[in-house]
């Protein structure tokens, strides 16, 4: 590729592009057995991987799509800034993806709700008899520990010689940020960059984001 390399702008969904945890809040809602809470509890504490974290919660679940949707979007709010960040993807073309170790269906929802209909990654969910499963067509198959693998996607942008920017908050993006360019970061992201090391903007809100890509060259 020559000349400049073209920018990336990759998004963490729950707590990030939404200010809310929508898919902890809908396995906490429906996932109607206390064991949900122990195998949360596992996940955050590294002793499971989410791609084992949801084989176990899906026998917890009952498919009821309509209901999931319904909560979903009910609880989910996009950070007010996303607009902001969206809207400068678009006019500078520069791609912007949804990368989420959540459930796709809600995302896509949430998102078109606001008038964004953009790439998502994120785990899939369907009818396995009268309960779920739940599908992950972007695991890593050489590691396996997270549903989405978000490290492989920006391992994928940078050999296409796209200049990445990483933006999350939490657990799943914690292989991912370090591979980027560029990191935007909130809550335990934050957390896990300033430990090790990894170059890091501190956020709040998206708009902030914008803002500092706002100032990039193409
Ligand atoms: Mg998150």
């Amino acid at each position: 590729m020559s000349g400049p390399r073209r920018h990336a702008v990759l998004v963490d969904f729950d707590g990030t592009a939404s200010l809310t945890d929508v898919g902890g809040e809908l396995l906490d809602h429906f996932a109607a057995d206390t064991s949900w809470h122990v195998i949360d509890n596992d996940y955050v504490n590294g002793r499971v991987g989410s791609r084992a974290a949801y084989r176990l919660a899906q026998g917890l679940l009952r498919h009821d799509p309509a209901q999931w949707l319904a909560f979903a979007l009910e609880r989910t709010r996009l950070d007010p800034g996303f607009a902001a960040l969206a809207g400068l993807c678009r006019r500078r073309q520069w791609p912007l993806e949804i990368l989420s170790d959540g459930l796709e269906f809600y995302i896509h929802a949430a998102l078109r709700r606001e008038g964004w209909v953009l790439p998502v990654r994120a785990n899939r969910t369907g009818a396995n008899g009268s309960g779920v499963a739940i599908h992950t067509p972007y695991m890593n198959p050489l590691c396996g520990r997270c549903g989405t693998c978000k490290a492989e996607r920006v391992r994928e942008l940078r050999e296409r010689g796209f200049q990445v920017t990483y933006v999350g908050d939490g657990y799943s993006d914690l292989c991912a940020a370090p591979r980027a360019h560029r990191v935007f970061a909130k809550g335990v992201l934050a957390e896990h960059c300033a430990e090790r090391g990894v170059e890091y903007h501190r956020f709040t809100t998206l708009a902030q984001v914008a803002d500092v890509l706002s100032g990039t060259a193409d």
